[in-house]
């Protein structure tokens, strides 16, 4: 599921690129050329995509792409649904984009700085994702704590004689259990993006040899490759 958040740096970071507020909606220009526009609740993103492709693209994935409206036809464009795309998606989307209204040597300096595939920095935007869902689950867990304090005051209850007073204190020790593992996740990936910004990321602290694609997409914070994970000595993560 991506967000508005997922992509929005990149409104502001393309070469050329800009973004601009028109009647409350969110939409990245460059020059007076919108290529991405976001509806009002956010919920949805347009993005420029040539119309000759777009019937495919939609066919292949109807819940997640839709035709513009009738009176749009004509653009070369293409609307979706945020929820149903991965924040990389989003990011690649984006930046395809963009490439339609940039000059051919501005798209290929862009991917010059990328080498690591057509569309913006995979582990970063990952990295970056999961570092703001737990810094959202740690803020619910910090209330649900509130929540959980609030009515241990409210019931007055003792802890030791009192089954409701130990129900409390039991859901307070697992409250406070999911944000230690809320904090140390956030931690890990705090790391990982040391690891990208260092260009030592995706490569095994144990053994130094890279650490398949698989393993780093379904796990960006791994400090190591399955086969070291695996071994009973050594760091793992
Ligand atoms: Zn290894």
């Amino acid at each position: 599921m991506a967000t508005v958040e997922d992509v929005r740096w990149l409104g502001s970071s393309l070469e050329r690129s800009y973004e601009v507020f028109v009647r409350g909606r969110l939409k990245f220009r460059v020059g007076s050329i919108v290529y991405v526009a976001f509806s009002l609740d956010e919920t949805e993103m347009g993005f420029g995509f040539p119309k000759e492709e777009r019937a495919a693209l939609v066919a292949s994935a109807p819940d997640t792409f839709r035709l513009p409206r009738e009176s749009e036809m004509r653009f070369n464009w293409v609307e979706s649904s945020l929820a149903a795309l991965d924040p990389v998606e989003a990011c690649e989307l984006v930046v395809d984009a963009w490439r339609l209204c940039v000059p051919k040597k501005v798209s290929a300096a862009y991917d010059l700085r990328h080498p690591g595939g057509p569309g913006p920095d995979r582990p970063r935007v990952r990295l970056e994702a999961e570092h703001r869902q737990t810094l959202a689950r740690l803020a619910d867990l910090s209330q649900d704590f509130d929540a959980v304090v609030a009515a241990s005051r409210d019931t007055n209850a003792d802890d030791e004689h009192d089954p409701e007073g130990a129900t409390i204190a039991f859901e307070r020790s697992q409250v406070q259990a999911l944000v230690r593992q809320a904090r140390e996740h956030l931690a890990e990936i705090e790391a990982a993006m040391e690891r990208v910004d260092a260009g030592t990321f995706g490569t095994c602290e144990d053994c130094g040899q890279p650490i398949g694609a698989g393993r780093l997409d379904a796990r960006p914070v791994a400090r190591t490759c399955i086969s070291c994970a695996g071994k009973p000595r050594g760091r793992r993560s």
